[in-house]
């Protein structure tokens, strides 16, 4: 059985988040439609004519892409020019495009992960805070006989981490009381008569990106016909999540050996590099595509160097004189996306048992060449 188009963005959308990505940015479904099954996924960094015939190749109907084939507002869709030609080409063959850009870099365990982790830095935290997670109390209701079950469905499913802790929660006995009306099933007590039920108070914490999930969760698990529960909104705020990580590498290197580290992790070629090849490298930070403006944070966050792409002279020149050394393996390097991502939602897929396939686009999308 193929996955119908809303069940493959579902696990897209676990993996980077919508609510993730930057105001500015376009992301989600750009063209075509999900309502239909999807025979094949092809994952690329960028699309284009080729891309497209690769998609038809492969029998994909859906391309998830990093960077967005609609940017500006368009003024028209000219099939005579060579963006006009592509949508017409992906409509043609009912192609849809989705994209995952900021809220991919941004999610835990996205692409600034990957790359981070393609570098040896451990435990990176962002360059560039950008958003703290909300968090909400999660208080339930639930008969004592169930008590176990439903405390164990909502920490399960996520709830309930404090710092280094899982599985925090709070659970009180009391009792809750109730008159079933007319045309209620109810678990226990009788249709029209006050019941007092021996209940326990489970409360809990639950970050914004999984609490659907938790509630579903609990749901399913509590036998009430009519679950009490309440969502509070906290003012606390949870983890810090942002663009680019930096962190500690194992040991210290030169910055020529951690080039050479940045050419095979990130599978380039050439680099461009600024500062002293001698100088030592205790601390890396490194942002997916264009991150030098960032690279005060990059300083403050006590990074030696700065790997990113799209680096410009001037740039260069004033991240040099503040002390700090750049690394440019240029905007290709965020490639490493389409292995990351075709391996996340094959394994999602085959847990659900779909035959949906996925594929890496092969095509390089790099418009440089050096000579
Ligand atoms: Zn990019």
């Amino acid at each position: 059985m193929f996955a119908k188009g809303q069940t493959v963005i579902q696990y897209m959308e676990q993996l980077a988040p919508k609510h993730l990505a930057e105001e500015w940015d376009k992301v989600g479904l750009q063209l075509g439609s999900l309502h239909k099954e999807i025979t094949g996924v092809l994952v690329a960094l960028d699309v284009n004519d080729e891309v497209a015939r690769e998609a038809i190749r492969l029998g994909c109907n859906l391309i998830i892409a990093h960077h967005a084939i609609i940017f500006r507002p368009l003024q028209g869709i000219q099939t005579d020019t060579p963006m006009g030609r592509l949508y017409e080409k992906l409509i043609k063959n009912d192609i849809a495009v989705y994209i995952s850009h900021t809220n991919l870099d941004v999610t835990e365990g996205g692409m600034n992960d990957w790359m981070a982790e393609a570098l040896g830095i451990e435990d990176g935290v962002p360059i560039k805070d950008i958003h703290s997670e909300e968090l909400s109390k999660l208080v339930v209701f639930v008969p004592k006989d169930h008590h176990q079950k439903v405390l164990d469905a909502i920490l399960n499913a996520g709830a309930g981490h404090i710092g280094n802790y899982s599985h925090c929660s709070f659970n009180i006995e009391g009792y809750g009381t109730f008159i079933p009306r007319e045309g209620a099933e109810p678990y226990i007590g009788e249709s029209g008569k006050m019941e007092r039920a021996e209940e326990v108070r489970i409360e809990t914490i639950v970050p914004r990106s999984i609490r659907n999930k938790v509630v579903q969760a609990m749901l399913k698990a509590h036998p009430y016909e009519e679950v009490a529960y309440d969502l509070y909104s906290m003012d606390l705020k949870g983890r810090s999540l942002g663009l680019g990580r930096v962190g500690k590498l194992k040991e210290p290197v030169t910055l020529r050996q951690f080039v050479e580290t940045v050419k095979i992790g990130l599978q380039v070629d050439h680099v461009r590099v600024v500062g002293d090849l001698d100088r030592p490298i205790r601390k890396a930070a490194v942002m997916g595509g264009s991150g030098a403006k960032y690279y005060n944070s990059a300083i403050f966050k006590g990074a030696d160097v700065l790997v990113t792409g799209d680096i410009d002279y001037h740039t260069a020149q004033d991240a040099g004189l503040a002390g700090l050394t750049l690394i440019d393996p240029g905007h290709n390097a965020e490639k490493i996306m389409k292995v990351k991502v075709t391996e996340w939602m094959a394994g999602k897929l085959a847990e659900h048992k779909y035959e949906t396939a996925v594929y890496a686009s092969g095509v390089n999308t790099e418009p440089f060449r050096f000579l």
